[in-house]
């Protein structure tokens, strides 16, 4: 890909950045559509977050993305936020409409493509359990009751946010109940609800053999599980539910049905969805 005059810039920006694979993912569905384009990545400390958003639009920055830990406080910076980001509370996704500079949330919808894509009927399906109540288990509790989900179950170390979760839910119409981060309420949550996402961080590298408190017996066959971590492509969640004879969904799906709903955001052209996973599945291997 020839970088020249024409070439359109898009960035992601976060703090830490090493670990993004979106650079990755995009320059690939750029190079696969002969796109004159350019996705790189920003370190920002969070005193410059303003000043880093003013120097994107000054600098005619084309869009891009927004990660750990700046999804919501990038928000007051912007021009605008899409119904999504509103009813999330966080952007992923930059991009222009109308001369403005706005935001987007692409995780909801990514994760409800991605669980839809591995056969899940949401509607109805009496109703889910979510593990965490941070950024990841917002996107997924409101497009899961958004696209149908009947009711919800957040389990949350820190009540606070575990109930401010669960109101948000029930400002929107729907059906959420909390239940405090403990052995028992995890066993006793997964009697009553057959979907499990696991929204919170414990199995990512390097601590892949630690995972939430979820004993491998307390699964049947019966349940769905869902990590949200990617990397490792397959938690330790996710192998204990395999050797119970569960469905599973580990992060990767979402990652990339995430990107491909951006990229929908920044172009006309159809997304390149299979090379994003190839350059996705080649990162893993
Ligand atoms: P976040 O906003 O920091 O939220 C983290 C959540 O995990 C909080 O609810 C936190 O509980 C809980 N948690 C953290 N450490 C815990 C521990 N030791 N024990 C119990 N609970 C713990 O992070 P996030 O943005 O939601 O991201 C969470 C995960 O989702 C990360 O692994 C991230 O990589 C993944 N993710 C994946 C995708 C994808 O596309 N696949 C997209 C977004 C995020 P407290 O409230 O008690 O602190």
């Amino acid at each position: 890909m020839e970088i020249n005059g024409k070439t359109k810039n898009f960035v992601i920006l976060g703090n830490p950045i090493g670990h993004t694979l979106s650079p990755a993912m995009y320059n690939t569905a750029f190079r696969s559509l002969k796109l004159n384009c350019i996705y790189t990545v920003c370190q920002v400390e969070l005193e410059n977050l303003g000043a880093a958003v003013a120097g994107l639009k000054a600098l005619g920055i084309q869009g891009g993305n927004v990660t750990i830990p700046f999804k919501e406080k990038i928000i007051p910076f912007l021009d605008g936020i899409s119904e999504e980001s509103k009813l999330i509370g966080a952007v992923n996704t930059l991009y222009w409409t109308k001369g403005q500079f706005w935001g987007t949330n692409t995780d909801g919808i990514g994760f409800i493509r991605a669980l839809q894509g591995r056969g899940y009927a949401i509607q109805g399906s009496p109703g889910a359990v979510i593990l965490g109540a941070g950024g990841a288990a917002k996107a997924v509790a409101v497009s899961l009751m958004m696209a149908g989900m009947k009711k919800l179950c957040i389990i949350n170390r820190n009540k606070e946010r575990g109930t401010m979760l669960i109101e948000k839910i029930r400002e929107l119409g729907g059906e959420a109940v909390f239940v405090e981060w403990d052995t028992a309420n995890i066993k006793a949550a997964l009697e009553e609800y057959c979907l499990l996402v696991n929204t919170t961080p414990l199995g990512m590298v390097p601590d892949i053999e630690k995972g939430p408190q979820v004993e491998q017996e307390w699964l049947t066959p019966q349940h769905f599980v869902v990590d949200l971590i990617y990397n490792p492509r397959e938690t330790q969640l996710v192998k204990k539910a395999q050797a119970q004879g569960c469905k599973t969904m580990g992060g990767l799906d979402m990652l990339l049905e995430q990107g491909v709903v951006a990229f929908e955001h920044w172009f006309k052209e159809k997304v390149p969805r299979e090379a994003m996973a190839r350059e996705l599945e080649r990162w893993f291997a």
